[in-house]
């Protein structure tokens, strides 16, 4: 992490797991974008149903970071399913309304941008944006096998990324959702359609 502004911003919509659509990616934005964008709209704290899934995974993450304080989450109306950004020094991260309402979209998504708080990922990433997402991407794995073990985060995060793929904002914000899911599955040996 870094003074550099940078948001790993992901895109959703509504819906179900098959539907969930999300651009995973680093989004880098200058000082004015932030103020103007994101940053404009107003932030409210998560509502109590999505406070212990929150409590879990910062639970996880300051483990692992053996004690680093992890991010506040922050419910906010951002073009995508969820966000990280640093803001003024300070990581943030977002999750639209929608999410909320998904039990297992919000920990999918809550593991991938905790993933990039937990990999310290910043202006370091420009240049590797798709690298980036990647390594977010295994690493939710491990952050739901952690906090969730009962969840199968392996198919979860493919069929999340894959849903993606076939989204219209696949290759949005400098994407590339199908690079991802074929980084995904081979990292994890999966066949087609997430299948082991
Ligand atoms: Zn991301």
């Amino acid at each position: 992490m870094g003074g550099v502004p940078g948001a790993a911003c992901a895109t959703g919509g509504d819906g179900d797991m098959a539907r969930v659509k999300k651009c995973r990616g680093m989004k880098w934005l200058s000082v004015a974008m932030v103020v103007t964008g994101c940053a404009a709209l107003s932030s409210t704290a998560p509502p109590p149903e999505a406070l212990q899934p929150i409590a879990e995974v910062r639970a996880t993450m300051k483990q692992a970071t053996n004690g680093v304080e992890p991010p506040q989450v922050l419910v906010q109306e951002i073009p995508g399913a969820g966000m990280y950004e640093i803001r003024n020094g300070v990581p943030v991260i977002y999750i639209h309304p929608w999410v909320l309402r998904n039990p297992l979209a919000l920990r999918i998504v809550l593991a991938h941008e905790f993933s990039h708080w937990g990999h310290g990922h910043d202006w370091r990433c420009q240049g590797r944006i798709h690298e980036c997402e990647h390594e977010a991407n295994v690493s939710a794995v491990w952050v739901i096998q952690r906090t969730w073990p009962r969840l199968d985060g392996i198919y979860l995060l493919c069929t999340w990324i894959k849903g993606t793929a076939q989204g219209a904002q696949a290759n949005s914000m400098g994407h590339n959702s199908q690079w991802e899911y074929e980084q995904f599955r081979a990292q994890f040996q999966l066949g087609e359609n997430c299948k082991r």
